[in-house]
């Protein structure tokens, strides 16, 4: 009988919803021998029942050296959309070690007639576009701001504005608009959740990035119920690294790469 091969060494950079889906199809699967990284930003986060690690590697040499010390043999870069140092740093790691890289990376929201979107590229403009004394800058506003604790400080240059921040844990309060309600809470929202919080906030301006996904999709389907203006954060240049949208399709490459390094051996 043939020898069984070793399972494929692989490192799977985390922090969203695809690549906790990617962990529970990797679970029990003895081909694999995955460890999950986070980042550490939430405190309570959802673990799988496989190996983990959590906290910044220490830029590229860091990564580099834990990438050799575990004989990494393939990586995932399921970070979130916004997360561009990371994935910068995984793409140019890779490439010099030689290592194979997917980046899983879910498809972004798009706009339908019925949508109101003024597109921005950065959080700061964002806030920019709020603060405009001819523009949105002109009378208060009250702004659903949906872009996480450590991004509000931009938003204190346009004060006049009453924010409902929401975030899954509280920001730091010297980073807060003067003016702000904060709501902690944690998706998936659903439709009717969501228009709830818009009626009782009296919300008039929706503000998110472009995350894409299903979980906070609610938020964008209540600004086109509601006919609000929705600003719209662009996602960071991606890397160019080959990326699926599925845990799935994550999955068979994983296959394929374990497959090929079985023939390389
Ligand atoms: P980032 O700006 O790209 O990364 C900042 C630093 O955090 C990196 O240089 C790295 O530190 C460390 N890091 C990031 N992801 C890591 C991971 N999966 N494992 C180990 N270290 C990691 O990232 P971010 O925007 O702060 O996001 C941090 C984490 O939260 C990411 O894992 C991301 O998937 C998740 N997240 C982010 C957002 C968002 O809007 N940005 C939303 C939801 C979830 P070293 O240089 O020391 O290695």
């Amino acid at each position: 009988m043939p020898a069984t091969p070793p399972p494929l060494r692989i490192l799977i950079l985390g922090g969203t919803t695809e690549a906790t889906a990617l962990c529970h199809m990797l679970e029990g699967d003895s081909a694999f021998a995955p460890t999950l990284s986070l980042a550490g930003v939430t405190k309570n986060p959802a673990l799988p029942t496989l190996p983990y690690r959590i906290g910044g590697f220490g830029g590229r040499d860091g990564l580099q050296c834990w990438l050799h010390t575990n004989k990494v043999q393939a990586i995932i870069d399921a970070t979130h959309p916004f997360a561009a140092t990371m994935s910068h740093t995984v793409s140019l790691t890779a490439r010099e070690l030689g290592i194979p890289l997917l980046r899983l990376e879910r498809p972004e929201w798009q706009a339908t007639a019925r949508d109101n979107w003024q597109r921005v590229p950065s959080i700061q403009a964002a806030a920019c576009t709020l603060a405009d004394p001819a523009g949105l800058g002109k009378t208060p506003l009250t702004v659903f701001l949906t872009t996480g604790r450590k991004e509000t400080q931009p938003f204190q240059a346009a004060p006049q504005h009453h924010y409902i921040l929401r975030s899954i844990e509280a920001p730091v309060p010297e980073a807060l608009p003067p003016i702000t309600t904060l709501i902690t809470a944690k998706g998936p929202f659903d439709l009717a959740a969501e228009l709830a919080t818009f009626q009782h906030y009296g919300i008039t301006h929706l503000v998110t990035k472009n995350s894409g996904g299903s979980a906070t999709f609610a938020k964008i389907e209540a600004a086109r119920t509601c006919s609000l203006p929705v600003i719209m954060i662009n996602r960071p240049a991606a890397a160019l690294t080959r990326t699926v949208a599925t845990a799935q399709e994550a999955m068979t490459w994983l296959q394929h790469q374990g497959a090929a390094t079985v023939r390389a051996v």
